[in-house]
């Protein structure tokens, strides 16, 4: 399974921001790592039926300087629909 993660900051650092980048970067390493761990739990050794492909996941982290928020999108590349349709059921199974 490959992850691919791609976070970053958007607007103008508020000279009173609640993180600092430091602070920043420790939260990005935590989202990585939550993200991560959180995937590989549910997905370990899941693959398509048909053409034993790993489902690859681009995950796009926006934090918004402005309003101190952390938006997260999932993208999910799978070799073929049905295959996709089985992830995000396992992904959105609680637990
Ligand atoms: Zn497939």
């Amino acid at each position: 399974m490959e992850i691919e993660f791609d976070l970053r900051t958007e607007g103008e650092e508020l000279p009173d921001a609640f993180l600092d980048s430091y602070e920043l970067e420790l939260m990005f390493d935590g989202t990585r790592h939550s993200i991560r761990s959180g995937l590989e739990r549910k997905l370990a050794g899941v693959t398509c039926d048909e053409h034993g492909a790993a489902p690859k996941f681009k995950i796009t982290g926006i934090y918004n300087n402005a309003d101190e928020q952390m938006d997260i999108h999932y993208h999910v590349d799978t070799c073929c629909q049905i295959f996709l349709v089985r992830v995000m059921r396992i992904i959105n199974m609680k637990g």
